[in-house]
């Protein structure tokens, strides 16, 4: 038998593009903003590479360069250099793209991710280049075209060494970066593909494959996943597994040859004339003041501070703006009251009951909507949030109740009031319980479910508490329900 223990068996190392998010370009003063724009609209003649147009370093991005690479615990070189990586291809008019070699901004980070330090190699500046962009699909299309609207988009490289030992790490890295660069605020984590990431990739016993262009955090895991289960079946059947560069297929989910691997020499690097060194070194001490509270503090923080689960820390903390958002609802809660009439209530510690709501049941609904918390700030403020906590707390509404009303405001808008109103979410008086009670017991198909638990099959009790919140459209305790059913059935 073969030992399942794989350990040390692979080996992935990333290099991870992240926009940053300046105003203008990296080396000209077009917009960066060109989401929404017509095709090559955000161009101007350095972009375009056209001949004797010089590039200009554009100082806030070597800044957010630097805060990064503070960020990733990575040495600041004293001083940093651009140079030409050539090559050729429809996307970079030049022939070249200015990147940075030897004399990167910085060195040597790490990157803790649950129990393990990822090594960071280095971090760079370079500039995008432009788009292909197919008519219908690139088999089908007849022609490319090409928008140079992203040609020169400042992008920042983080380089791992080979630490990573799984697909699953590779995401929780990735996952971990964006994290910490949306923090910094020089990265848009809502961006659709502002991350972008190629990976080296290697199982024991053979060359490493470079699979480029995955352009989603999400599709790291599953591209991983298949190159390296590509790998294992060339070496288990004694073939080789040769060193190049794979081309990631997001719509079929696979790696394809793209060519064997270029070596570094192929590239003729060399610096880059029409930019000087840039001296950083007097950029690091303001810069490293500027960097907020990361992830991990926080983190470690709200466990202290508002006796969260760890669980919870780190679902409040993955994203800034769930955590602000967290943080402004406590302090908007009334202060002195225990939580009443809450299953998931803590004497004494309403913060951590209000993290349930925000990190189960409000960021359940944001990933079932799949919209980000920034947009849902839109639709419900931390005061209505607050409202909507006190209408549980004071029994107004059911846990569920509460539930439909985030719902509602999330899908149509509105205040909470008004929608209980509107709704008719109020939760019931005992009177109402007990008729509704009274009802599903006295009803001939649950006749059955009474005689079960008569015999003492408890199972049966949840049935017909599941038939009484039907009934009442989830407006009944259930904790009253259950008491009651109890009650009423040892009378039967
Ligand atoms: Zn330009
Ligand atoms: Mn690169």
């Amino acid at each position: 038998m073969k030992s399942e223990d794989r350990s040390g068996e692979v080996k992935i190392g990333l290099e991870c593009h992240a926009q940053l998010l300046t105003r203008s370009k990296l080396f000209c003063p077009c917009s960066t903003d060109y989401q929404n724009s017509e095709p090559n609209t955000h161009v101007c003649p350095t972009c375009l590479g056209l001949p004797g147009a010089l590039p200009v370093v554009n100082e806030q991005a070597i800044k957010y360069g630097v805060k990064v690479a503070l960020a990733l615990g990575c040495e600041v070189q004293p001083v940093t250099t651009f140079y030409r990586k050539n090559y050729f291809y429809p996307d970079l008019p030049r022939g070249f793209q200015i990147t940075q070699y030897d004399f990167p901004i910085a060195l040597n980070g790490l990157v803790k991710i649950e129990n393990k330090k990822v090594r960071i190699r280095r971090v760079h500046l370079e500039e995008d280049p432009g788009r292909l962009v197919y008519k219908g699909t690139i088999e089908t299309a007849k022609y490319s075209l090409v928008d140079y609207n992203r040609s020169g988009i400042p992008l920042v490289e983080i380089v791992t060494e080979p630490d990573l030992r799984s697909p699953k790490e590779a995401r929780v890295f990735l996952g971990k970066l964006r994290s910490v660069l949306g923090y910094l605020g020089v990265f848009d984590s809502d961006l659709e593909g502002a991350l972008r990431v190629d990976a080296n990739v290697s199982v024991a016993g053979g060359e490493r494959a470079e699979v480029k262009n995955i352009s989603s955090y999400k599709g790291v895991e599953r591209a991983l996943s298949f190159e390296i289960t590509r790998q294992r079946n060339l070496l288990r059947r004694g073939l080789g597994v040769v060193q190049e560069t794979r081309h990631y297929d997001e719509a079929r989910g696979i790696t394809v040859s793209m060519r064997t691997k270029e070596f570094e020499h192929d590239y003729r690097y060399f610096p880059e004339p029409d930019l000087v060194p840039i001296r950083i070194s007097g950029l690091v001490a303001g810069l490293r003041a500027e960097i907020p509270e990361l992830p991990d503090e926080k983190k470690k923080r709200f466990v202290s501070q508002y006796s969260v689960t760890q669980e919870h820390a780190n679902s409040l903390t993955f994203d800034k703006s769930v955590a602000d958002f967290y943080e402004e609802v406590v302090s908007k809660m009334p202060k002195t009251e225990a939580v009443a009439g809450s299953s998931a209530a803590v004497a004494g510690s309403s913060a951590a009951w209000v993290a349930t709501w925000v990190a189960d049941v409000l960021k359940g609904e944001l990933n079932y909507r799949g919209i980000s918390m920034r947009e849902a700030s839109k639709l419900i403020s931390a005061g209505d949030f607050v409202t909507v906590l006190k209408l549980l707390k004071e029994g107004v509404v059911t846990e569920r109740g509460a539930t439909e009303i985030l719902r509602e405001m999330l899908d149509r808008g509105g205040k909470p009031k008004e929608i209980v109103k509107k709704k008719g979410l109020a939760s019931l008086g005992s009177a109402e319980t007990e008729k509704a009670v009274f009802e599903v017991l006295g009803e001939e198909q649950n006749a059955g479910a009474v005689a079960d638990y008569k015999l003492g099959k408890k199972e049966a009790l949840n049935f017909l508490v599941g038939q009484v919140l039907k009934k009442t459209r989830g407006r009944a305790e259930p904790k009253k329900i259950n008491e009651l059913l109890k009650l009423e059935l040892q009378k039967k």
